[in-house]
């Protein structure tokens, strides 16, 4: 199953590196999306885990953003 919103896998945690190849920015953008707080993430280890609900909040207000005249 895939998402509909933002095109990831349905799951409810996902890798950095799966939300920028979806997204089609590279890892360091969605690691400063996290660090500002855009989208929510809990670190696992090294690792950060993106929090899917939040991720797909994320990209439905920039399509509204970018939609706008
Ligand atoms: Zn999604």
């Amino acid at each position: 199953m895939v998402c509909r919103i933002c095109g990831c896998p349905d799951v409810k945690w996902l890798l950095v590196s799966t939300v920028a190849g979806h997204l089609e920015c590279n890892p360091k953008s969605v690691r400063r999306m996290i660090k500002r707080g855009e989208i929510d993430a809990v670190r696992v280890g090294r690792h950060w885990r993106v929090d899917h609900d939040s991720l797909d909040d994320y990209v439905r207000r920039d399509s509204v953003r970018f939609s706008e005249p």
